[in-house]
């Protein structure tokens, strides 16, 4: 885009050094981020329906920059993976989560499990299976109660990122497939992988209440999902309407703003919907 910037015009050139500049600083930032104590998680319930009671969590991560503020994980997530500091971080934020989630344990609020979002990059990492199961040991926290989130993307390739999801699913971890529907080989991977959930992407629940083709995805995925004896949950939920219509299609699980925005932990202790007995 030619732009007036100082009496001279920017070139293509020039944006694109920018871009790998702005790459470099975002990823020498997250080095400091992670140093100083710059992320933490929010959780946001994952509900029954129809009657919303909180069945599990996921963690997801926030960045306070000092100047530019809170940056989106999907505009930083990347940057860790590609830079290789997601390795690290990722480790941080299964820590963080099973710490949280063995300190609500022992408040007598935990939900059933607590989903991790796990990256490409992580999965493929030899020592993953090993680190989690350190990281279980470490926090107390029993293997099913923890739930891995991959998206189909970072098993497509098979190799090490599925032998990493039968490692972890053999420990007794669940594995979700995030984003379904989404990625390349959404039905075959079905047929190989130790899968328990689908997390059925929001743009097939965001027109779930009109008749279309997303609508008509969604009665399928969730056919899928119980033919299969997996647990589908819809994601995106953000209004009574198709929280409504999901159920009459046969969803028995949901999560989105409607039913509760990502908050601190704090937010879940006094959830009494998510204590359980036991
Ligand atoms: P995701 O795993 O698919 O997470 C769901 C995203 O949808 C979250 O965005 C969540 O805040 C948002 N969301 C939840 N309910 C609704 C709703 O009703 N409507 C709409 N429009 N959005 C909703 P967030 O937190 O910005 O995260 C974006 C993505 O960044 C995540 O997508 C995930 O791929 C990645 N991410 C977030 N946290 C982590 C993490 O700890 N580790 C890794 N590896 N990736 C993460
Ligand atoms: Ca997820
Ligand atoms: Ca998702
Ligand atoms: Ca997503």
């Amino acid at each position: 885009a030619a732009k007036a910037d100082g009496g001279r015009y920017r070139t293509y050139a020039d944006d694109l050094d920018d871009a790998a500049g702005e790459e470099a600083r975002l990823g020498a930032d997250l080095r400091t981020a992670l140093d100083r104590g710059q992320f933490h998680l929010v959780y946001q319930p994952i509900v029954e329906l129809p009657d919303g009671r909180v069945n599990a969590v996921e963690s997801l991560i926030r960045w306070t920059h000092p100047e530019r503020g809170n940056v989106a994980p999907n505009d930083f997530i990347p940057v860790a993976e590609r830079n290789g500091l997601i390795v690290e971080l990722g480790e941080w934020i299964l820590r963080t989560a099973c710490l949280q989630y063995a300190d609500w344990w022992h408040a007598g609020v935990a939900p059933e499990r607590i989903g991790v979002n796990v990256s490409a990059r992580q999965l493929a990492e030899p020592a993953f299976t090993d680190i989690v199961a350190a990281i279980l040991a470490e926090t107390g926290v029993h293997p099913t109660r923890l739930v891995i989130e991959v998206t189909e993307t970072a098993v497509f390739g098979g190799g090490a990122a599925v032998r990493a999801v039968r490692e972890l699913s053999d420990l007794g971890i669940s594995i979700a497939l995030d984003d379904f529907g989404t990625g390349h080989s959404s039905l075959g991977l079905l047929q190989t992988l130790p899968v328990r959930i689908l997390k059925v992407d929001k743009s097939f629940v965001e027109n779930v209440t009109m008749a279309g083709r997303h609508a008509v995805i969604a009665t399928s995925l969730i056919q899928v999902a119980n033919g299969l004896g997996l647990v589908a949950v819809a994601e995106g939920v953000e209004t009574a309407e198709q929280a409504a219509e999901l159920y009459r299609l046969g969803y028995r699980r949901a999560q989105g703003y409607h039913f509760g925005r990502p908050a601190p932990a704090a937010a879940m202790d006094g959830n009494a919907s998510a204590r359980r007995s036991r």
